[in-house]
């Protein structure tokens, strides 16, 4: 598949999720391809969390047939490549069991996110609003705070509502978003 078709079909994945979307690909001098995402939306969004809602968009097989080996950045606009920042695994499994025991137990953040979703009804917009507030009221820096959502990430938590019902388990919330699905 040529860069420009692939362009196309990335296009038609995409698109309905990201209407404003930007999508370049390229082919480099030493044959690596590499994807270009550019849109407004990512802008309040970790590189991960863009990575991994982009890649829910295209499906498995065709990620496995075209995909596997090309380099993806996912940019929000005026962003630059080389300013992408994300956490290597072997960082976040160290930082994890620390990271989750102050959350739960010691800030009591969980407790306050829960108390957002059950008692106030707030609705989650697939970011991180809710408890970016929490943890800045909380006293904790953008740098702290990069190293909780890494964690949270990895443990499949990719927006606040997924924080609770993937990562807390034992969350109100929780408990009631699965009842409902079994419903
Ligand atoms: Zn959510």
């Amino acid at each position: 598949m040529t860069a420009a078709q692939l362009q196309e079909k990335l296009y038609a994945f995409v698109r309905p999720g990201y209407p404003g979307i930007t999508i370049n690909v390229v082919d480099t001098a030493d044959n690596v391809r590499q994807l270009y995402f550019t849109a407004d939306k990512f802008e309040v969004l970790y590189p991960k969390q863009r990575y991994h809602y982009l890649r829910h968009l295209i499906p498995s097989d065709f990620y496995d047939k075209n995909l596997k080996d090309t380099e993806w950045f996912e940019l929000a606009p005026n962003e630059n490549p080389d300013e992408l920042d994300y956490h290597h695994q072997e960082t976040i499994d160290a930082i994890k069991t620390a990271i989750l025991s102050i959350l739960k137990d010691k800030v009591g953040f969980v407790a306050l996110l829960d108390n957002k979703f059950i008692s106030e009804d707030i609705k989650c917009f697939g970011d991180f609003r809710h408890s970016k507030n929490i943890l800045t009221d909380l006293g904790f820096s953008d740098q702290d705070q990069f190293d909780i959502f890494h964690v949270l990430m990895n443990e499949g938590g990719y927006c606040d509502c997924e924080i609770l019902y993937n990562v807390f388990s034992n969350s109100e919330y929780s408990k009631k978003y699965w009842k409902e699905k079994r419903e």
